[in-house]
Parts: structure tokens; sequence; C-alpha cells
């Protein structure tokens, strides 16, 4: 059954921990709307909006967009009204965590606690090197853990499977660099006010929820 107390947390980890895939699944069990600033930053690139060009250089070179752009655009998922949240992939650095503070308590849907799923880096430049998707119908392929049929072919339509530019080591390299030096701080800053409670994120998806589940507690 699901919980009837509205889910309001924080999902935090190193880009490729696997927090949009069990973002997912809490959305599916608590009923609570998963909040991604990665996916609307690129949404806005794919509708070509302003703010979608600002972000572009930053994200394909795995830096992080500056915290002005971000905040106002979380600023405007939350006039949307909601009780009940997964923000994942938000906030990446201190000036952003505290700005959420202040968002949160105007609105009275203050934030019940931070999950942050941990990852071995080199897993995670495994992971993310891995992965290749079909430009012509969205299907994601892993090199090792799921292989197209045949080498660089999309297995429904043929295409040539493409590997997005920030799963490129490089790139991932970069962005781990990036999570330690402005994301990581954030640890001190939610364990200060008791809110931290980390959870390991390699094992099976089910397995990952199960213990992230736990660690809410309802
Ligand atoms: P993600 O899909 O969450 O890994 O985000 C992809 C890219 O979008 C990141 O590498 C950053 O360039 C940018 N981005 C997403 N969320 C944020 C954020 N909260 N602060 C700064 N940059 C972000």
């Amino acid at each position: 059954m699901a919980a009837s107390k509205p889910l309001r947390i924080v999902l935090l980890g190193p880009p490729g921990a696997g927090k949009g895939t069990q973002a997912q699944r809490l959305v599916a069990h608590y009923h609570v709307p998963q909040l991604s600033t990665g996916d609307i930053l690129r949404a806005e690139r794919k509708a070509g909006t302003a703010l979608g060009k600002e972000a572009q250089g930053y994200m394909d070179s795995g830096k992080l967009v500056p915290d002005g752009l971000i905040l106002g655009l979380v600023e405007r998922e939350l006039e949307k009204g909601l009780t009940g949240y997964i923000l994942d992939g938000f906030p990446r650095t201190v000036p952003q965590a505290e700005a959420l503070d202040i968002m949160l308590a105007s609105r009275a849907v203050p934030l019940e606690g931070v999950i942050e799923l941990t990852v071995d880096y080199d897993e995670i430049v495994r992971r993310a090197t891995g992965r290749r998707s079909c430009p012509n119908d969205g299907s994601m392929y892993h090199l090792q853990s799921n292989p197209p049929k045949v080498d660089d072919k999309c297995d429904k339509c043929q295409g040539a499977l493409v590997q997005r530019d920030d799963d490129k080591e490089e790139t991932v390299r970069k962005r781990i660099s990036e999570y330690e030096e402005k994301t990581a701080p954030l640890r001190p800053f939610y364990e200060k006010s008791g809110r931290l409670k980390r959870v390991t994120g390699t094992g099976g998806i089910d397995e990952i929820f199960e213990r992230i589940k736990a660690a809410i507690g309802h």
C-alpha cells in the first residue's frame, strides 16, 4: 500500500549513481513528482529555449550550470504548488541547498530528509562510458550489461548507436570532480541538521530501492 504522508526528499549522489532510476521507483511508490533539474535542462535544450542554449556549454563539458539559472528553474517548478517531491540532481551546491531551504520554508513544504546514494567512482565510469542509445527510437543499451545484438546497431531499427556527450570518459571524470568539489560539501551541510541518510547504491535495482525505503521509514 502506498504511504499516506507525502514524500519530500532530496536524492543526492554522484552523476551515474542511479538517482534517476530510483527516483522513478519512488514516484511509482509514493505518488509524488520527481523534479530532475538535469531532465528539465535537457528538455529546454531540445526546445531550443534561451535557458537551454545558455546551459548547453556547461552541460557538454561536464560543468555545473550557474546557480542563478538553476534556482530560477526550480522556483518555476515550485510555483506549481507541490505537496510532495523527489528532488533529483538538485541541490548540487551549498548555495543551492540554502536557497532551497528558504524557498520551501515560505511554501510550508519542508524537506524531510536527504538520501545519498554511495557508489564507487570507478564503477560509475564503467557504467556511464558503456552506455549507448539509439537516436531514432530512444532504445538504451550497455556494452557490458545489455549489449546490442550487432555492434553499434540498434536491435529494433538498425540505426547507428551513439554515446551521449556527457557519457564520454573525460566528461564523466569531470562531472565526478565537480561533484567532489561542489556537491560533496552538502554532506556536512545536511548532516549538521540531522537530515542526511547514506544508502549503498550498488547491487540490483530492487535491492537498492528497498534500502532507500527503509532509510525513509514510511
Ligand atoms: P544530470 O542529468 O542531473 O546529471 O544533469 C546533467 C547536467 O545538467 C549536469 O552535468 C549539469 O551540467 C547540469 N545540471 C543539472 N542539475 C544541476 C544543478 N542542480 N546545478 C547545476 N547544474 C546542473
